[in-house]
């Protein structure tokens, strides 16, 4: 069994289920209840995390995101003076699972157990390979490679949010808001690897998602006598037509190279008390499926201009952003910025001396579309495998990592 192996099989059995999915408590009042189940939040695998690397000689912080939820930063630094920054940044938490799923299992070249993929599998890659850079005789002489084990990837994305205001994607020449000691640290890095299950496909771009909640006011009358009133789900209705026809086949046209188009969809709809009463009140949520570029306060805005245009809204009119929480076992963002590496597109691939050397496949961006590239394996002479994320968590019974990827490439 490798190095890796063993890591990945020992951080299976801690567990670390983001505690959004753990079974509610019985008296529905508490965080707090929901964080002492025992196998929920990160902490576990973050100190173990941290006594692993500390153990090889990276410099290793917490970085406090919520009570008792940290993410671990590991460092390593390089002899000289550090010229760039490249961060590896995996989470540590998982979706639910039931007691059998934090048993490591091996069958068939493939390590099962809850988190198996996505993404211990690329936390115990990296650290290994960090740690194993960290002994070797020759190390990054200005590259600093920065390890942050994220929290709560998988509900609201604290750990990240955190991680990014302490700096890390801060853009060079921008001032630091303010000093903590991670902000002084961390510089712009210039390449980030996630570790989702991609199959080993570099990907460089990824949909935003924005919830938003509309409400339609209208005024309450007797049921016998609607002319009285003014009826808040007829005017919804409209908007929600609207939002089928105009504005989706407005958002069909907007398409990136990459990810396809941006979407809307329509999630839920409620109003009314009851059938003799004219409805005061209707509301309704959509998931707006960003594209790069686009922003929270544009699509709001683009909203209400086509419902002002097609004269449906009024002044009775509100729209309100939130950020509604993901329920269930759903693991997406509620509210998420869509992503794309354009200002290196190529740092992946055509440049990337981590990756090129794991002989992964790339697909990135060009002027001309989409490319797929495949590196050959080892014709850079690479030596440790960096390429996180084989496997797949389609069953949720059945995560796995394939354990060809966890080998170091020599
Ligand atoms: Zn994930």
């Amino acid at each position: 069994m490798t190095r890796t192996e063993k890591l990945l099989a020992e951080l299976i059995a801690l567990p670390s289920v983001n505690p959004a999915f753990v079974p509610p408590p019985p008296a529905a009042s508490a965080r707090q209840a929901r964080s002492s189940h025992p196998f929920a939040g990160e902490k576990r695998v973050a100190d173990f995390l941290a006594s692993f690397a500390a153990r090889a000689g990276l410099d290793v912080e917490f970085q406090k995101v919520a009570p008792g939820r940290s993410n671990v930063i590991a460092r390593l630094l390089p002899p000289g003076k550090i010229r760039q920054t490249i961060l590896l940044a995996p989470h540590l938490d998982t979706v639910g699972a039931g007691d059998s799923q934090f048993v490591p299992r091996r069958k068939n070249g493939r390590l099962y157990g809850r988190g198996a993929c996505d993404t211990k599998g690329s936390v115990a890659a990296m650290l290994t390979a960090l740690c194993e850079l960290a002994n070797a005789k020759s190390r990054p002489r200005e590259t600093e490679i920065v390890f942050a084990g994220l929290v709560d990837e998988e509900n609201a994305q604290i750990g990240s949010r955190a991680l990014v205001r302490s700096s890390a994607f801060r853009r060079l020449g921008q001032p630091a808001a303010t000093t903590d000691r991670l902000k002084a640290g961390l510089q712009t890095a210039v390449l980030a690897i996630v570790g989702e299950p991609t199959r080993l496909q570099v990907v460089t771009a990824h949909k935003g998602s924005l919830w938003l909640q509309l409400e339609t006011r209208g005024r309450a009358a007797h049921g016998a006598t609607p002319q009285l009133g003014q009826n808040a789900i007829y005017e919804m209705a409209r908007i929600v037509a609207a939002l089928e026809t105009d504005y989706a086949a407005r958002l069909r046209k907007r398409r990136h190279p990459l990810l396809g188009t941006a979407t809307v969809n329509v999630g839920t709809i409620s109003g009314g008390a009851q059938p003799n009463i004219v409805p005061d009140g209707c509301a309704i949520t959509i998931d707006r499926r960003t594209l790069p570029g686009e922003t929270e306060a544009g699509v709001r805005r683009e909203i209400a201009a086509l419902l002002r245009a097609r004269k449906i809204i009024g002044k009775n009119f509100q729209q309100e952003a939130r950020a509604l929480p993901a329920t269930g076992n759903q693991s997406e963002a509620a509210v998420g910025p869509a992503f794309f590496a354009e200002h290196r597109p190529d740092a992946a691939c055509g440049r990337g001396f981590l990756l090129r050397r794991g002989g992964v496949v790339s697909r990135r961006h060009s002027e001309r579309g989409v490319r797929t590239r495949r590196h050959r394996a080892g014709a850079h002479g690479g030596r440790v495998d960096f390429a996180g994320g084989a496997g797949a968590r389609e069953k949720p019974a059945a995560e796995f990592y394939e354990i060809i990827a966890l080998k170091p490439r020599v």
